[in-house]
């Protein structure tokens, strides 16, 4: 069984932009500027967006981050994403979701401009994901592609079950694996909580990717030898001996089920990593594209 480590890859992911945003600067050009917007004071939110505005800063990449209030209008919020959509200097721009009940997710996305839209989420850059041409690939799908590639798997012709059908990893991962392309070609069923045979479905697939959030939820028996599995899953678990008060668990019983893998991430330092290394790459890609 070998881990496969998104610390380690990420790590090389942003040394790599690092040392391209460093010839930039040193012939003068632009450098890559990713705008982050915070509404409100939600924990994890936090945690996820102060990590993204660190790995800019470790790049060399400019970062602006602009917390709103979670009081703030849904048109108030619009007219800021306005601003940067028309500012030059702003590359790529993302919404930390989820956002207040009383903003609709769905209207801040489709204002976004498709060409900034480094999260991948607009309607016109998942329509390029399906149609397989060039576009902001969601973060997290985007990541476990590159983590794959890294570790050179082979995926063409295996069958792969991705579990849960969200809009920013389950659906694009489930793409992402079945397009004609290097890492993909695989056979893909998209499991949900209406999949009747899920547990069979993943005993018979060389892939599982498990992205439903349910702690520990892919157990021994539901995994064939020699498997590849991923873990997307972050639940917060309470847990006093930690400084934090919680500990991180994924989506699959890591203990019982590396045994059977010949690849699988750890939760954390497997999937989390990528995810903030592929946001790094898409918004390295906004700047690339103007020029
Ligand atoms: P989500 O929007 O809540 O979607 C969960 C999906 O799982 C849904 O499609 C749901 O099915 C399915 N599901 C729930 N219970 C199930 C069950 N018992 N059996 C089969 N399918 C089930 O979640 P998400 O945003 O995709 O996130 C999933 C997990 O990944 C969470 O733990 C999240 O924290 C984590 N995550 C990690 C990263 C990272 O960077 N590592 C990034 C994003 C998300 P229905 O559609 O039928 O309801």
């Amino acid at each position: 069984m070998q881990i496969l480590d998104g610390q380690l890859t990420a790590r090389t992911i942003r040394e790599n932009l690092k040392m391209e945003v460093a010839a930039m600067l040193a012939e003068g050009k632009k450098i890559p500027h990713l705008a982050a917007v915070l509404v409100g004071n939600n924990g994890a939110s936090e945690t996820y967006v102060a990590a993204k505005v660190k790995a800019c800063a470790e790049i060399g990449f400019k970062s602006t981050m602009i917390r709103l209030d979670d009081t703030i209008s849904e048109t108030k919020l619009l007219s800021v994403i306005e601003e940067l959509n028309g500012d030059m200097d702003v590359d790529g721009i993302l919404v930390q979701l989820p956002l207040p009940k009383h903003i609709s997710d769905e209207k801040i996305i489709l204002s976004i401009d498709p060409d900034k839209d480094v999260d991948g989420f607009h309607p016109v850059n998942v329509g390029k994901l399906v149609l397989g041409t060039p576009s902001f690939v969601s973060a997290t799908p985007h990541g476990i592609i590159l983590l794959l590639e890294h570790y050179k798997i082979v995926t063409a012709g295996k069958s792969a079950a991705v579990i849960g059908r969200s809009n920013i990893v389950g659906r694009p991962m489930s793409i992402l694996l079945s397009a004609n392309s290097n890492p993909g070609n695989c056979t893909v069923t998209l499991c949900h909580s209406k999949t009747h045979n899920l547990e069979e479905i993943c005993r018979g697939s060389d892939i599982i990717v498990a992205a439903l959030g349910r702690p520990e939820f892919v157990r021994a028996d539901m995994v064939k030898e020699g498997a590849v599995v991923i873990d997307v899953g972050i639940t917060r678990i309470p847990d006093s001996s930690k400084k934090s008060g919680f500990a991180l668990k994924g989506d699959v019983a890591f203990a019982e089920v590396s045994p059977k893998c010949s690849f699988i991430t750890p939760v954390p330092g497997g999937v989390g990593p990528m995810t903030i290394a592929a946001l790094m790459k898409n918004t390295f890609t906004a700047l690339k594209r103007k020029h």
